[in-house]
């Protein structure tokens, strides 16, 4: 099948961090994954994105402002007229720094949180960074630059969600995203010790309605673990489909997971042009369209919705990537989601399990 329109470029500059959380969405084996890319070739990057249609860059990692020459890159994205977005967790980011990026072109910016209490932040980060994340927040809002705050939601912050937008509000951001955490990667890791009772999700849910219909300001969204849903989500919009993610060695993927699933032959922009990469690399073809899917997705009325839900997810719990996604209750493998559910309703303590510490 012909390859669609890319709108939004996911560019994992770094995986280095000086955070530790525990449900980091890198891979595993994220130390052996090197910055391949200087400023120049990320800058041919963009002009080849926006060359392919894209509009947006995430400005991602690990933590982005890790790399020196980040002015440099914002300067490229800018000049091949993407939107430069930057996803923070606010360290090492100075206010002086903060207006070179935003003199070299940046457009806005994604700040991570934790929690908003500090003890709690400094639990899940594994590190204590809470005062530069504020710092660095309200150094975004002068600036004027639009800001969204991001918060993954677990067992141990849930009960913490009004005040957590609270923090929002006071910090007037724009935005917040409090997306329940995802169990993959590191997290899966930790599913034990991360995932809520149903009783915390709809309690929580409930007050995101309350602070919704209380203000327009900022704007929240909620997004719901597939976990308890029942149907999985379409993910990435659909792999290869909207958004292509390029990992810090180079490598061009349909999401920013899927170079640790089996068997797929991924290009390098260091090798191929972007759009080859995108068009015709055999792992950014293998789960576009519908070919590949299994029953019961294969004759499923659902499967233009959610194209069979996330195959990372589904090789995590099944071993296989053309698996239903076990999120789905008519997945042979859902027992595994149930019996995880159980597990979330029986109040235990278990160790957090965190990222290792950055290289180099
Ligand atoms: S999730 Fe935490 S450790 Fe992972 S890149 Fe983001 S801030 Fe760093
Ligand atoms: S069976 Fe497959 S296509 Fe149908 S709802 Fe479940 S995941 Fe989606």
């Amino acid at each position: 099948m012909s390859a669609p329109r890319p709108w939004n470029l996911v560019a994992e500059l770094t995986y280095r961090c000086p955070l530790r959380c525990v449900y980091c969405s890198n891979p595993l084996d994220f130390a052996r994954v090197s910055d391949a890319l200087d400023a120049p070739a990320w800058c041919d990057v963009f002009e080849q994105a926006a060359g392919l249609g894209v509009v947006h860059v995430g400005l991602t990692g690990g933590e982005p402002s890790a790399r020196r020459d980040l002015e440099e890159i914002v300067a490229g994205a800018a000049r091949a007229e993407l939107h430069a977005h930057l996803v923070t967790a606010g360290t090492p980011l100075s206010e002086r720094r903060l207006e070179a990026l935003a003199a070299a072109g940046l457009r806005s910016v994604q700040l991570s949180f934790q929690d908003v209490d500090r003890d709690a932040s400094d639990r899940i980060a594994g590190r204590s960074f809470f005062e530069q994340k504020l710092d660095c927040a309200r150094a975004v809002r002068r600036l004027g630059l639009p800001l969204t705050l991001n918060v993954v939601l677990h067992r141990h912050n849930l009960s913490r969600v009004r005040e957590i937008i609270a923090l929002a509000r006071a910090l007037d951001a724009d935005r917040i995203e409090l997306a329940n955490v995802q169990l993959h990667g590191f997290a899966l890791r930790n599913a034990e010790a991360l995932l809520p009772s149903r009783a915390e999700l709809d309690a929580a849910s409930e007050t995101v309605r309350d602070e919704t219909l209380r203000s327009a300001r900022p704007e929240i969204l909620f997004v719901l673990p597939d976990w308890y849903r029942d149907r999985p989500k379409p993910c990435m919009g659909g792999l290869g489909a909207r958004t292509l993610v390029i990992d810090p060695s180079g490598r061009v993927l349909p999401c920013h997971a899927a170079a640790s699933l089996p068997g797929l032959e991924f290009w390098n922009v260091a090798h191929r042009s972007l759009r080859e990469a995108w068009e015709d690399s055999p792992g950014m073809n293998a789960f576009r369209g519908e070919e590949w899917m299994q029953p019961p997705c294969r004759s499923c009325p659902e499967r233009f919705r959610d194209q069979g839900g996330c195959r990372c997810q589904a090789f995590a719990l099944t071993g296989d990537a053309a698996a239903t996604d076990p999120a789905c209750s008519l997945s042979p493998h859902h027992e595994v989601v149930l019996r995880a559910r159980e597990g979330a309703e029986r109040a235990h303590a278990v160790a957090l399990r965190y990222r290792d510490a950055t290289p180099g």
